[in-house]
């Protein structure tokens, strides 16, 4: 079985990133600037800004990250990303996610100028990847794009199963395999029978937020599983697949901790330099 190492694949791209940077630097004399929002004190939120942000630094971008308590009034954050928008320093914008309840997720999203949503959450770029057009591509399914090539670099016609239809994650990563020849089934909470759908996976991508439901005899040994599940449980971070199961089973896997999460960050900094040549042209 192939331990997808998601922790060495990220450092490689933070490298390929970091030379991406110095070359922009000599030829523009400017670097990309990646902008964050922090609202509120969720110790979670504060500890994905900070690796936000030391990742950012470490490869040559400019980084900012701007906090709000709580309490601060949705109008205060539009105006703020209103101003960012115009900001010629900023290559990309992003909202920390989750929100207070008094401020609309969505209205936040749609304020962020398309060319600078580095998450990839504006319904412009959601469409723009649907159609097959160029536009951020949100940050964990790009990841998991990118371990899925490692293990196996042709794709085409090969059966990919989305276990989870979010916004977030199995919509995008839904188009992702398609533009890759894949013949996809997203499957969701009504699905009726998802051990018999992942058993024709060649490629899996489990996003559902529930610990390890994937189990060994729902795969098959030439199968790729990707696990994009964190879930806090009694024996510790644990994700959407049953490791010790799995692993016995299938052609490779991600282990949970140090496979989707490490990519997620590697693949924000490199949107942000994606949004910062896009400006340039
Ligand atoms: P989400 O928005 O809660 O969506 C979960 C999806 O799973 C929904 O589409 C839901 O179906 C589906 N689902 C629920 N129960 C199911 C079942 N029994 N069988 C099949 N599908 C089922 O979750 P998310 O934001 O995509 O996150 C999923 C997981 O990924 C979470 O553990 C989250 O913490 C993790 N995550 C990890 C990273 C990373 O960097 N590694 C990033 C983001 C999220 P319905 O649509 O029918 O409700």
């Amino acid at each position: 079985m192939i331990l997808i190492d998601g922790k060495k694949v990220a450092a490689e791209l933070r490298e390929e990133l970091k030379h991406e940077v110095t070359g922009l630097k000599a030829k523009y004399n400017k670097v990309p600037g990646l902008t964050v929002i922090l609202i509120g004190d969720l110790t979670p939120s504060q500890i994905y800004v900070r690796n936000k942000e030391k990742s950012a630094n470490e490869v040559g971008l400019k980084s900012e990250v701007i906090k709000y308590p709580d309490s601060v009034e949705e109008k205060t954050v539009l105006e703020k990303i209103e101003e960012l928008n115009k900001d010629e320093t900023v290559s990309g914008i992003l909202v920390q996610l989750p929100l207070p309840k008094h401020i609309d997720k969505q209205k936040v999203i749609e304020t962020i100028i398309p060319s600078k949503d580095v998450d990839g959450f504006h319904p412009m770029n959601v469409g723009n990847l649907s159609s097959g057009y160029e536009s951020s591509v949100p940050c964990t399914p790009l990841g998991c794009y990118l371990l899925i090539k490692k293990v196996e670099p042709n794709l085409n016609g090969k059966k990919a199963v989305i276990v989870g239809r979010s916004n977030l994650n199995g919509k995008p990563m839904t188009q992702l395999l398609l533009k890759e020849n894949c013949t996809v089934t997203i499957t969701h909470s009504k699905t009726k029978d998802l051990k018999a759908e992942c058993l024709e996976a060649d490629i899996i991508v489990a996003a559902v937020g529930i610990p390890e439901l994937v189990k060994g005899d729902w795969v098959r040994k030439d199968t790729i599983v990707i696990d994009v599940g964190i879930n806090k449980t009694d024996k510790g971070i644990v994700g959407d697949v049953d490791f010790d199961e799995v692993s016995k089973k299938a052609k490779a896997l991600t282990p949970v901790p140090g496979g989707v999460g490490p990519m997620t960050i590697a693949c924000l900094l490199k949107n942000t330099i994606e949004c910062f040549k896009r400006s340039q042209i």
